[in-house]
């Protein structure tokens, strides 16, 4: 997979509990501080039990993030939950065996077992520190529990909705809602302040749907939540799943509209890349803009 353009990360993904916020009663977020390949992650308390939303990349930061949970936790037990299976949203669940249960959706622990070791490669090659994050024992993780359908986890006082969404910005995406304090963990479905993140690796990955990914973006946009926890970059209210949905929209539609014209696929890349940055100057990831419309043009009827 030498061949797949992925920039080479130059900053340490390194996860730092401190500055931890709590965007609404009992549900904590360590955030990104707007470093590459570090997600958002959430840890969200019940009476009885604690849930993990994401591990970081490796060994190292997931130890962090499960002795900052178990400090939060208390004697409560722990589960582990991921919104889907790269590396850095994952690839840190096996320190979490035997502390926490680790849940997921079918078609993320397909997604683990199919495309993991090809990731967990990939991102070895990365050189360092993306590829120190991921020496010794930084193995692919398998879900302790996998669920069909959708699951309701009740922490105590207050259930968690885990919920797969189809297939967007991976086969396997779940979101994960919070009703009672309106809090919705999107994974890398929605990032603020960033191009979507588009994986779109052909012939290696080619997972990613620009099509189901907009149709769950008009879903979440419409649920009515309040705070949204991107997987990466600032938390914030229902605008940034409208943004990124809004985001979708113009691309599916700008790209289409020249493809229509039998234009080629370089050319539209370049047209839609300048329409894009002149109307989000201030978002990063650009890289992110070709990746779509190569993904949109494949989905081109
Ligand atoms: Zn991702």
């Amino acid at each position: 997979m030498s061949d797949t353009q992925i920039p080479d990360p130059v900053l340490d993904p390194a996860v730092h509990v401190a500055g931890v916020q709590e965007v609404a009663p009992d549900v904590l977020v360590i955030p990104d501080r707007g470093v590459q390949l570090v997600p958002n992650i959430g840890v969200i308390g019940g009476e009885r039990a604690v849930l993990v939303v994401d591990t970081g990349m490796g060994t190292a930061n997931a130890e962090q993030v499960l002795a900052f949970a178990s400090e939060v936790a208390k004697g409560r037990r722990l589960y582990l939950t991921t919104t889907h299976f790269h590396p850095e949203h994952a690839f840190g669940a096996h320190v979490f065996g035997g502390a926490a249960t680790y849940l997921a959706n079918r078609a993320q622990a397909d997604d683990l077992e199919a495309k993991g070791p090809g990731y967990l490669e990939m991102f070895r090659g990365f050189g360092s520190p993306v590829a120190d994050r991921l020496d010794g024992d930084v193995r692919v993780p398998a879900p302790d529990e996998v669920y069909d359908g959708a699951y309701d986890l009740d922490l105590g006082g207050r259930t968690v909705r885990l919920r797969p969404t189809g297939r967007g910005h991976t086969k396997g995406d779940q979101v994960i809602e919070v009703p009672d304090a309106g809090v919705l963990f999107t994974g890398d479905l929605a990032e603020a302040g960033q191009f979507a993140i588009f994986p779109w690796f052909p012939p290696y990955d080619t997972d990613v749907s620009g099509i189901g990914w907009l149709a769950v973006m008009e879903r979440l946009a419409a649920g009515g939540h309040r705070v949204v926890v991107p997987g990466h970059g600032e938390v914030g209210g229902p605008r940034v799943l409208a943004d990124v949905r809004d985001y979708l929209r113009l691309l599916r539609d700008e790209t289409w509209r020249r493809r229509d014209s039998a234009m080629g696929e370089g050319e539209i890349a370049a047209e839609v890349r300048a329409l894009l940055i002149e109307r989000h100057p201030e978002w990063v990831g650009r890289e992110w803009i070709e990746k779509g419309v190569g993904c949109l043009c494949s989905e081109h009827a």
